[in-house]
């Protein structure tokens, strides 16, 4: 049986986290202050909240400044629209990501869209998306997730991933769609596939590099992949675990982990994969926003 390598999420995001901090001592020297993260959090969904607390965290860790402005549900859209300019308005301030999901009354697409370009680290700005898709990489931020998965597979098959037939299964334009442009640019021939694509089975069977961006627990079989390959599972999905006890639960990812790795060459696991290097590659965009507005292009690289 092959033992398939497990890709280490933890370890690959700290080596980005450990460089961006180093360069981030750099940065103070040059400019006098550290890079700023602000980030919005309207209501009180708890995975959102986890999720903004763990981001602020992890800025202040690295030694940026951290800012985090927490709005009740009700808050009407137009005093969200008015705090999102003054961030945009505030030279001290370098990246801006307001937590979605927002709640309805608000219009997300509204909202980021007034983000100015260059702070908006989550990159989901059509001027961002744009630049992604002409692949302009210099001025783009990159959405996080998606480029995280993309150090992940580097990471397995030596830096390079040229040539590969790389089968991304989910089209949404937070993972599926940029994932794609982004292995495009990593020279791959790219298939993507959704929920109305016909004999998926055979279309994953071909991949070298497969992409798991569905939220379908385990649905990806160990029985699906070609002999080798290589699986970035993105998926987090909460399923019963009653060998916990009653009531438990526990993270699984869209591909049956067990089946797969006895099959691939290498595979993120779930937890522990794609989820630390989101955070890892915000930072980073954080850090290189900050480079950028201060036309720092030497200090940049260094979080490369
Ligand atoms: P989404 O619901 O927006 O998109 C899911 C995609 O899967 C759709 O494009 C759909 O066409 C496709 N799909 C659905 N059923 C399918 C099927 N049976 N066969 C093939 N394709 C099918 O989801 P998303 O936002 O792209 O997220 C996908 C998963 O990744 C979720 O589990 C989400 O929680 C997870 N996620 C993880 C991170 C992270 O940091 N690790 C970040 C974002 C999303």
């Amino acid at each position: 049986m092959n033992a398939a390598t497990i890709i280490d999420g933890k370890a690959i995001a700290a080596t980005v986290t450990d460089r961006i901090a180093e360069a981030t001592k750099r940065f103070v020297e040059e400019t006098g202050a550290p890079p700023c993260l602000a980030v919005v959090l309207v209501g009180k969904d708890p995975a959102s909240a986890v999720y903004v607390r763990n981001k602020g965290r992890m800025a202040e860790k690295l030694g940026f400044r951290s800012i985090q402005k927490t709005l009740p549900a009700a808050t009407p859209e137009d005093d969200l629209i008015a705090l999102v300019k003054d961030l945009n308005g505030d030279p001290s301030v370098n990246g801006i990501l307001v937590q979605l999901p927002l709640p309805n009354h608000i219009n997300e697409s509204k909202i980021i869209e007034l983000i100015a370009p260059e702070k908006d680290v989550d990159g989901f700005h059509p001027i961002n998306v744009g630049r992604l898709g002409v692949g302009d990489f210099e001025q783009a931020l990159l959405p996080c997730t998606p480029a995280g998965c993309v150090v992940l597979a580097k990471s397995a098959r030596n830096g390079d991933l040229s040539g590969l037939n790389a089968v991304v299964i989910g089209r949404s334009n937070i993972v599926g769609k940029p994932v794609a442009q982004m292995l495009l640019k990593e020279n791959c021939t790219v298939t993507i596939a959704h929920s109305r694509t016909r004999e998926l089975e055979t279309v994953v069977r071909r991949a070298d590099l497969v992409i798991a961006a569905v939220g379908r627990a385990e649905m990806v079989k160990g029985g699906w992949l070609k002999e080798g390959a290589t699986v970035v599972d993105v998926g987090i999905n909460r399923v019963p675990a009653p060998e916990k006890g009653e009531g438990k639960t526990k993270l699984v990812g869209d591909v049956d982990f067990e089946s797969a790795a006895a099959v691939a060459g290498a595979i993120t696991p779930v937890p522990g994969g794609v989820g630390p290097m989101t955070i890892a590659m915000l930072m980073s965009n954080t850090y290189i926003a900050a480079c950028r507005q201060h036309g720092l292009t030497d200090l940049e690289k260094a979080a490369r």
